[in-house]
């Protein structure tokens, strides 16, 4: 069995690039240049030199003593929080910002939800010099207004979807529609690993440096480059792509990926892919998502913004369908609970993205020497309004 990608660009069943013909041109060009481009050396050195210098990587491994104690086990946190602004998703930017510059692009599109993509493209555009325009639902700028300041301070544009639900799905719609109007110098920067073939893959790629990292910090720290688990939450899947990336093959690591449940998987407040999802194609590839009988996608829930999409990248789709992944459901409380736990444990305060993964820990014991390798994907400041209310804290 393969976990990767193959040379057509599917796992397993799922995956391809599902697009309309007026996109071709733009998703071919890059389909025939990303692997080119990427391994290229001074692409290699440029990106490397950027992870060190503006990222902040290697981001610490580090062994959580009193989350362990009260659990039983041997955790490490890859503390991807302590990344420039506050996450994983940096890594990503910065590769195809990267990329952008070498296939001459002038312009970039972003689409958001909560906005930390937004920002996260926002802040490499202007690392750049590059034209930022990012594309969000009307509804998520009122939601999260300080990361639309964020974005208008490093000088993006920020373009308000006023279409359908006006959240995520319709931000997509409209960058899409951005990009089949400006084919030629315009690159579209996508946030995780979905979106039609090569997008999952090159993202995967510029992720992976999170689980190369773990291999010789691990070795460094416990004499084995494998840990027994890999922890990670999945919203399109993009940080637990990283963090499981050069253990896909090597089923001695057993991956476990988390979603959240909302208010319970049965509740109609949902966003677990995994358990409410079928088989259909959403933004270019074919994989699992939410959707009615009829084929309607159905607006996911999380109580954590980052989370809360319909779909899943199809790596995950494949890692679900063929077993090699556990996939498990955390509901809202449940994490928000693990969150403010590893605030008084550890002092440190989780995106409640990452909230999600902390919470396997009161719903699955592990072995009192087992090490259990949990990806930190982002930083809590974001959501302190959240917790605030979540807590009645003021
Ligand atoms: C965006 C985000 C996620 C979810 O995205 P993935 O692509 O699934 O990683 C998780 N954690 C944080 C902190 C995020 O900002």
């Amino acid at each position: 069995m393969k976990y990767n990608i193959d040379s057509r660009g599917y796992y397993g069943k799922f995956g391809g690039a599902y697009i309309p013909e007026m996109l071709y041109p733009n998703v071919e060009e890059l389909r025939e240049n990303y692997l080119t481009v990427m391994e290229d050396p001074s692409f290699q050195k440029e990106f490397n030199s950027l992870l060190k210098d503006y990222v902040g990587r290697p981001s610490p491994l580090y062994f959580a003593s009193r989350l362990s104690a009260k659990y039983e086990t041997q955790i490490y946190l890859k503390r991807e929080d302590l990344n420039h602004t506050g996450a994983h998703k940096i890594n990503n930017t910065i590769g195809q910002i990267l990329m952008a510059e070498r296939l001459g692009k002038k312009r970039i599109i972003a689409e958001t939800g909560a906005g930390q993509h937004g920002v996260a493209t926002a802040t490499v555009c202007a690392l750049k010099g590059l034209e930022c325009v990012v594309y969000m639902g009307e509804i998520d700028i009122e939601r999260q207004a300080p990361n639309v300041a964020r974005m208008k301070m490093l000088g993006a544009t920020v373009i308000p979807a006023r279409s359908g639900s006006k959240t995520l799905k319709d931000a997509t719609n409209e960058a899409i529609r951005d990009w089949i109007n400006n084919p030629i110098d315009t690159h579209y920067i996508i946030g995780s690993v979905v979106g039609p073939h090569p997008y999952p893959d090159m993202v995967a790629k510029f992720q992976s440096v999170v689980s190369a990292e773990i291999k010789s910090q691990l070795l460094t720290q416990t004499g084995k480059d494998a840990p027994d688990y890999v922890v990670a939450c999945v919203g399109g899947g993009s940080n637990a792509a990283g963090a499981y990336y050069h253990y896909l093959e090597n089923t001695d690591v057993k991956l476990i990926a988390v979603e959240a449940a909302g208010y319970g998987v049965n509740s109609g407040e949902s966003a677990a892919t995994s358990v409410l999802g079928k088989e259909g194609i959403i933004h270019g590839s074919k994989t699992l998502l939410m959707q009615t009988d009829d084929g309607q996608i159905t607006e996911p829930y999380s109580i954590s913004a980052g989370l809360d999409y319909p779909g899943i990248g199809p790596m995950h789709a494949h890692l679900f369908d063929t077993g090699r992944a556990e996939f498990v459901a955390i509901t809202d409380n449940d994490a928000m609970n693990a969150g403010l736990e590893l605030c008084k444990l550890e002092g440190i305060i989780p995106a409640i993205e990452s909230a999600h993964a902390l919470a396997i820990f009161e719903k699955k014991c592990f072995g009192k020497d087992e090490v259990v390798v949990l990806s930190l994907s982002g930083r809590g400041d974001k959501d302190l309004a959240t917790y605030i209310s979540h807590f009645n804290l003021i």
